[in-house]
């Protein structure tokens, strides 16, 4: 009789082993899909981990119910790959599984592609790309040329090059530059963009170049569209070059030569939610030293990790100081709303001169770029006579009023309730609403240039993947002349008529309780301010805040990433913060509060028995309490030598211990490792 060990998609740590009906026998391997019965009633796609014929001493062993795969899905490098995020963020594997295999992923029939097919579409294949060489840029500029030769240098003794260019400097050139050289070597590339938007853009570009070569994969493709690219990067045929957001580091990967990580410093490169919390620019650079290839890591406002690490000679670093013909980096005018508050001068959230460069640009037909931080029309609504404000049932926050359709959302967990009609405190129907969402920007402007047509870009108005394309194809193609977006709007996103910037509110990015909000402020301040002026002259930007005379302001105007680094890192050596320290949240929640805060002392106490004062807490985060349930925070700072195996192994056992008590059922307890 022979026996399989499986994988299921759960937060569980171990492995399950179910008995082989001897008609499976000579199929299965390690690797396939296979539909189990677990406890009761439930029935699960689970990955063979092992098969062998050592009999498990319990009695009632299930049979595997049907084997999906004939060949494996998942190769020995994606196991070692799986096992080192497991590991790392202190997560079961099968969480692991369940974040990387698209769901949809069906028995492959490799009848499918007969030979004819095959030929004609490699045929096809190398038709694209021969007709399309002349597409790879008209041999880049100086600065450039010096650039990507600095980086293939870099190559020959780092495995990871950092490559610090000013916006617009034409990093997307010498990407593709690189590209070509790699897939020339017969290497794959991995090409990470931190947002799906920016994907949209540069597809366009890669697509001229690189033609069939080039496979794109992000969560708004349809789960059958992701199949395929999993399917095709297991065939023989993979694809030679992956565009991707976080996610396409799960893809099976043949011969990785590099992967390009654009972007780096950004936060959405972080899974906060569910597990595994990867951070992928890091989880990247495993996946290269696993299958030695190098990795190239591009920004123009490195994280403090990647910086700190290039500046010990740990990682390459090549810097690129100019814009791409020369372009001066735009003029940041700082206006002190404070004060045009004071005189009464401003209109709802425009300044007299942030109008007025609106109001030029306009003229001049050139388009311009409002940014605001926060979705929805206000963040909260308030009774004018008794304060009241709605707040969500579920969650410790208050509702977001999204005027459109005239209803309060929760931003934590989706609820959505109908605005009341009138105040259910006191029957007054007399609602203000407080604070200024992109919703209420664009109904703004839409009063003060009634002849400019808007366009707005959010989570609310980018549900699809179309929606996408079209508020970007609109945009660049001047079929709208004012763009207003959240942080969307930040990421590298290349329009070529800009000439105006608005930061209508840059204050919400300085007054955030975590200690990379200067780091965090300054890449997404010079990140918006480098969406203006971009081809041919320099832009303006109009940055709004209350804290004109802070430092972290004028480290922004004067685009000097230096000085705040130099700073901010005094801090975080002297309170232990990365990259000094190695942080780990430890999360706890129960629907009991009483219950949870008992609980979370106790896991205090017994995290204190094993690391000492490297415990903080627990506390209460900021949001407390979302979905009904309770949350409290214990916050690990750690050595970088401590050896995470056994960090991981001592947070296992403690856990173990917690949840094995009766008292404790119904409490989660989950890690977030490099929280950002
Ligand atoms: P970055 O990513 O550094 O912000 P991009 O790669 O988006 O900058 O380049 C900025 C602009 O300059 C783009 O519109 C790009 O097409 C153009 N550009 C950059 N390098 C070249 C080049 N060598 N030849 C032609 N156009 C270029
Ligand atoms: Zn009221
Ligand atoms: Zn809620």
């Amino acid at each position: 009789m022979k026996y399989a060990d499986v994988i299921l998609p759960l937060p569980l740590h171990d492995t399950f082993t179910y008995s082989v009906p001897p008609a499976m026998e000579g199929d299965i391997k390690r690797g396939c899909r296979v539909v189990v019965s677990f406890g009761k009633k439930k029935i699960y796609t689970a990955i063979v981990a092992r098969v062998h014929d050592e009999r498990p001493d319990y009695a009632d062993i299930k049979p595997v119910s049907e084997l999906l795969d004939r060949t494996p899905v998942v190769t020995e490098q994606q196991f070692s790959f799986w096992q080192w995020i497991a590991s790392y963020y202190v997560c079961s594997v099968g969480e692991v599984y369940k974040a990387a295999l698209p769901a949809g992923l069906k028995p492959k029939d490799e009848k499918a592609m007969t030979e004819k097919t095959r030929r004609r579409r490699q045929n096809l294949i190398s038709d694209a790309f021969e007709a399309d060489e002349s597409a790879i840029s008209t041999a880049l500029s100086e600065a450039q040329q010096r650039a990507y030769d600095e980086i293939n240098q870099s190559f020959q003794t780092q495995k990871t090059v950092l490559l610090h260019g000013v916006t617009s400097s034409g990093k997307t050139e010498i990407y593709i530059k690189l590209i070509n050289k790699y897939i020339a070597e017969g290497k794959q590339v991995l090409y990470l963009l931190p947002e799906i938007a920016l994907t949209t853009q540069i597809t366009d570009r890669l697509q001229r170049v690189f033609g069939e070569r080039l496979g794109v994969y992000h969560s708004k493709f349809t789960d059958a569209q992701r199949v395929a690219v999993y399917q095709k990067q297991l065939s023989s045929e993979p694809y030679d070059i992956l565009l991707g957001v976080r996610s396409s580091i799960f893809l099976p990967f043949s011969n990785l030569g590099l992967i390009i990580v654009d972007e780096e410093h950004e936060t959405s490169y972080k899974q906060q939610e569910p597990a595994p919390r990867y951070h992928a620019r890091n989880a990247a650079l495993m996946l290269a030293a696993m299958q030695n290839a190098h990795t190239l890591l591009g920004t123009a406002t490195p994280s403090f990790e990647v910086y700190h690490a290039a500046r010990k000679g740990r990682y390459g670093y090549v810097q690129l100081t100019q814009r791409y013909k020369d372009v001066q980096l735009p003029e940041i005018q700082v206006i002190d709303i404070k004060e045009a508050q004071r005189k009464r001068r401003m209109k709802g959230a425009f300044s007299p001169a942030l109008l007025e460069g609106i109001r030029e640009a306009l003229e001049r037909h050139e388009q311009v770029i409002l940014f605001q931080n926060r979705r929805g029309f206000s963040n909260f609504i308030m009774c004018k006579n008794c304060g009241w404000i709605p707040r969500c049932e579920h969650c410790d926050v208050t509702l977001t009023y999204h005027k459109r359709n005239n209803q309060l959302t929760c931003h934590y967990c989706g609820y959505t309730y109908t605005l009341p009609d009138k105040c259910p405190a006191c029957e007054e129907k007399n609602f203000v609403s407080k604070g200024l969402g992109t919703e209420k920007v664009e109904e703004q402007i839409k009063v003060l240039f009634p002849d400019a047509v808007t366009l707005r870009m959010d989570l609310d108005t980018t549900r699809s993947r179309s929606a996408y394309e079209s508020i970007i194809n609109d945009f660049a193609t001047h079929n709208a002349d004012i763009l207003i977006g959240t942080q969307m709007v930040t990421k590298g996103l290349d329009f070529d008529n800009v000439s105006v910037v608005g930061i209508l509110d840059a204050d919400t990015m300085l007054n955030q309780p975590d200690f990379r909000c200067y780091e965090h402020a300054f890449h997404t301040l010079s990140q918006v301010a480098g969406r203006a002026g971009r081809r041919n002259r320099q832009g303006k930007v109009f940055l709004q805040t209350r804290n004109a005379d802070s430092p972290i302001i004028s480290q922004i105007v004067s685009n000097d990433y230096w000085a705040m680094f130099y700073n901010q890192m005094l801090e975080r050596q002297e309170f232990k913060y990365p990259p000094f320290y190695r942080l780990i949240n430890v999360y706890l929640r129960h629907r009991d509060n009483q219950l949870l805060g008992h609980l979370a002392d106790e896991m205090g106490d017994r995290l204190r028995k094993v690391f000492g004062d490297r415990i903080l807490g627990p506390d209460c985060p900021p949001v407390a309490r979302i979905q009904s349930l309770h949350i409290r925070k214990i916050m690990i700072k750690i050595e970088k030598s401590a050896s995470t195996e056994k960090v991981r192994a001592a947070l296992l056992q403690i856990q173990q211990a917690m949840l094995d008590q009766t008292a404790a059922h119904g409490l989660t307890i989950y890690y977030d490792v490099d929280p950002m």
